[in-house]
């Protein structure tokens, strides 16, 4: 019987790759994955037969998988980051369930990009956090202002994934709004651009300077809860331990 498993390659490098995942993609016989990151994987995946697709192609990418896992293949499928974190394994499920498929499916969760730019923030995560997408491809707007404002008001440390892209300029904009309702301009934020890639930038501002910053695609922010400091040119958030 043939297997599809959805593989995280995590944030690029090779060393952030988990032992599982390099097995998996050694073990496969067919890799399916976003241009970007076969390229990233390239020096593992010589010797496979390797499917690119395109960006928004997620899909017919799960489709092309699930097709041949059905003809008793091997599938990689290459996932960024953690596959079930905005990743493949969703789409993978819910488009087997539909259909009468006979094949094993394996997540092997990797590093996220949340994961990676918090350690290169230093530590914003240790207390409780909302990760919200500024990505309004799928999800409406109005969904996404009301968990920011959620989140905001909550205190949550926020972690942007998505936050801004040739056709979505403002949303980031949009979004600093609805937070600045809820917490200083001073309130410590990072911003991590190819977090462990080539390219890569790390920055900790304040809020009211995070527009200053180059933010796109390959970027993501992490703002601060109401505690949240710097030190040394590390954000921190307390966890409530009194040395
Ligand atoms: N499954 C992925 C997330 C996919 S959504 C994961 O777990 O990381 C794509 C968004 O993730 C990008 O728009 C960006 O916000 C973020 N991202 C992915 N890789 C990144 C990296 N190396 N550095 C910074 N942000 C990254």
């Amino acid at each position: 019987m043939g297997w599809i498993k959805v593989v995280g390659i995590g944030p690029g490098q090779h060393k952030d790759m988990t032992v599982r995942a390099i097995k998996a993609l050694r073990d496969s016989e067919v890799v399916i994955g976003y241009a970007t990151y076969i390229n990233l994987i390239r020096h593992l995946v010589m010797d496979k037969e390797i499917i690119y697709s395109g960006m928004r192609q997620e899909v017919d990418r799960c489709k092309k998988a699930l097709e041949l896992a059905f003809l008793g293949r091997k599938v990689a499928l290459v996932s960024g980051g953690d596959p079930g974190i905005y990743g493949m394994a969703g789409i993978l499920y819910e488009l087997a369930q539909n259909g009468d498929i006979n094949a094993e499916i394996e997540i092997i969760p990797g590093v996220s990009a949340v994961n990676a730019a918090a350690s290169l923030l230093g530590a914003p995560l240790m207390t409780d956090f909302a990760s919200i997408s500024l990505s309004d491809h799928l999800t409406p707007w109005e969904a996404i202002a009301k968990r920011l404002e959620m989140a905001a008001r909550a205190d949550f440390v926020i972690a942007l994934f998505n936050p801004k892209s040739s056709e979505r300029r403002d949303n980031i904009s949009r979004a600093l709004d609805i937070v600045l309702k809820y917490r200083c301009i001073s309130t410590p934020c990072g911003i991590v651009k190819n977090a462990y890639r080539k390219g890569e930038s790390t920055i900790v501002t304040k809020l009211g300077d995070l527009l200053k910053q180059n933010i796109d695609m390959t970027t993501l922010i992490i703002i601060g809860n109401s505690s949240t400091f710097i030190a040394g040119g590390k954000m921190i958030t307390p966890r409530g331990y009194v040395f």
